[in-house]
C-alpha cells in the first residue's frame, strides 16, 4: 500500500481514506448526509464562517492553548525534551470543545434548532450541552445506561446545562450502544435535527470536519514550536479513542517526514488477555457506525466487549483515517495498560503539578519510554488532551478510597 504523505489529501470526494471510512448507513441518512457534506464543504472556506469560528475559540474556549515546557518531568526521565501542547485549558477541560464548537456553527448555519449527540464519559456530552446552551439550542444526549450510573457528576452538568440525557439500556448499556441511538433518532428527525458526533468516526463527511475542527490544535502547534525552539518538533504523541485529539495534533504534520506521530491505544488488562480497546493494535477491518475501520469483532462479526479504566478510550473502533495511517506506516500505534496509564497520571500531577485525564495518561506513560531512547537534544510535544478532575473517583475508588 502506497500513500506519498507529501501529497497528502484524504479523504477523497467519496469519503474514502484509502480503502477506509466511506459511508455505510440507512438510506434516509443519504440526503441528510450529503446536504451536510454540501453545506459544510462552501462553508469551511467562507470567511464570514471562519471569522465566526475563530472568535469563540478564542473568546469562549480560550484558545489558542499553550505549549508548555515540562522540565521537571524532562529531567525526571531523562532524554527527549517534554513539552505539553495544554487542551485541558479549554473551556469544559478538554479537546472536545473544538469541535462542537464547530459543528454547532454549522448546526446555527443548516437552521437546526435541535442537536443530538452520544457520549460516554460524558465529555463530549458536556461540550455538546454547553454549547447548545450558548446558541439555544434543544440539547438531547445519548448515553449508556451503564455510564450515566458511572459518571454521574457529568450527567448532572448536562442536566445543569438544560440537555435532556436519555438513558440506553440495550447491548453493553455504553458508548457503542449511545452511538447506535443517536443515529436511530436523527433518522426519525432529520429535518430539525443536528446530530453533533464527538470523535473522527460516523460516516463521512464527519471523519473530514471533525478533524478539520480540531486540526487547530496541530495548526497552533507548528507555530508555537517555531516561536518556542525555532523548529519542528521530532516526535508528536497522543492517545487515541475514537482518535480526535491525536488527528488535531497530527495531520497538519503529515507531510513533514522528520516529525515522528505514535497513537496511543488503551491496553486495558494487557492486548494478551483480549481485555482491552485497541482495535488498531489487535483487531482487523470491519464495519462499525457507518465506515469501514479497524473494529474489535468476533469471527461472527459481532463487536466484542472491551475495557479501559479510562471511559473515553473505552470504544470497539476507531476514525478510519487512523486505519489509513497505520497501513501507509505514517504514524505507530501502540497500546498502555491500565497500570502504566494510572502510573503516569500520578507522576504528572506530583511532578509538574497538573493532573491529567486518563485517557491522555496513556499518552504520557508512552512519553515516558520514549524520551529515553530518543535521547538529550530531541523534542517530543505529548497531547494533553484534558483534564483529570472527571477522574478523580475512578482513580481513588481503585485505591481503595471513597470520595463521598
Ligand atoms: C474523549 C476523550 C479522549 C478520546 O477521544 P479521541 O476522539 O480519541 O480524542 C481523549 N482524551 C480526553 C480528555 C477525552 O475527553
Amino acid at each position: 500500500m502506497s500513500s506519498n504523505p507529501n501529497n497528502y489529501a484524504y479523504p477523497d470526494a467519496r469519503g474514502h481514506f484509502g480503502p477506509y471510512g466511506g459511508r455505510f448507513v440507512a438510506e434516509t441518512l443519504m440526503q441528510p448526509l450529503h446536504a451536510l457534506e454540501e453545506a459544510y464543504l462552501s462553508l469551511r472556506d467562507d470567511p464570514d464562517f471562519r471569522a465566526e469560528l475563530d472568535r469563540d475559540l478564542k473568546l469562549y474556549v480560550g484558545r489558542p492553548s499553550p505549549l508548555y515546557p515540562a522540565e521537571r518531568l524532562t529531567k525526571r526521565w531523562g532524554g527527549a525534551e517534554i513539552h505539553l501542547k495544554r487542551e485541558d485549558l479549554n473551556h469544559t477541560g478538554a479537546h472536545k470543545i473544538n469541535n462542537t464548537v464547530g459543528q454547532a456553527l454549522l448546526a446555527k448555519h443548516l437552521g437546526k434548532t435541535r442537536i443530538i449527540a452520544e457520549t460516554g464519559a460524558g465529555q463530549h456530552g458536556v461540550a455538546s450541552a454547553t454549547i447548545a446552551a450558548r446558541l439555544g439550542l434543544k440539547c438531547v444526549v445519548y448515553m449508556g445506561a451503564e455510564d450515566v450510573e458511572r459518571q454521574s457528576p457529568n450527567v448532572y452538568r448536562m442536566k445543569l446545562l438544560g440537555a435532556e440525557v436519555v438513558p440506553v439500556s440495550s447491548g453493553t448499556r455504553t458508548l457503542k450502544d449511545a452511538m447506535n441511538e443517536a443515529l436511530r433518532d436523527w433518522v426519525t428527525n432529520v429535518d430539525d435535527t443536528f446530530y453533533v458526533i464527538g470523535t473522527v468516526a460516523g460516516p463521512h463527511p464527519y471523519p473530514m470536519l471533525v478533524r478539520d475542527f480540531n486540526a487547530v490544535v496541530g495548526r497552533e502547534l507548528r507555530g508555537q514550536c517555531q516561536e518556542a525552539f525555532g523548529a519542528l518538533p521530532d516526535a508528536l504523541v497522543a492517545c487515541v479513542g475514537g482518535g480526535s485529539n491525536a488527528i488535531g495534533m497530527f495531520h497538519p504534520f503529515i507531510p513533514d517526514s522528520s516529525v515522528r506521530m505514535i497513537g496511543v491505544e488503551a491496553g486495558g488488562y494487557g492486548i494478551a488477555t483480549g481485555q482491552h480497546a485497541a482495535p488498531l493494535s489487535a483487531g482487523h477491518p470491519g464495519v462499525l457506525h457507518g465506515n469501514r475501520t479497524y473494529i474489535m469483532a468476533d469471527e461472527n462479526g459481532q463487536i466484542s466487549g472491551t475495557h479501559s479504566v479510562s471511559a473515553g478510550l473505552d470504544y470497539p473502533g476507531v476514525g478510519p483515517e487512523h486505519a489509513w495511517l497505520k497501513d501507509t506506516g505514517r504514524v505507530e500505534y501502540v497500546s498502555v495498560n491500565d497500570d502504566d496509564a494510572i502510573a503516569a497520571f500520578h507522576e504528572l500531577t506530583r511532578v509538574e503539578g497538573i493532573i491529567p485525564a486518563l485517557e491522555t495518561a496513556h499518552a504520557l506513560a508512552w512519553a515516558k519510554r520514549m524520551a529515553p531512547e530518543m535521547g538529550a537534544g530531541k523534542r517530543l510535544v505529548v497531547n494533553l488532551s484534558g483534564r483529570g478532575d472527571k477522574d478523580l473517583y475512578t482513580v481513588a475508588k481503585r485505591e481503595g478510597l471513597k470520595l463521598d
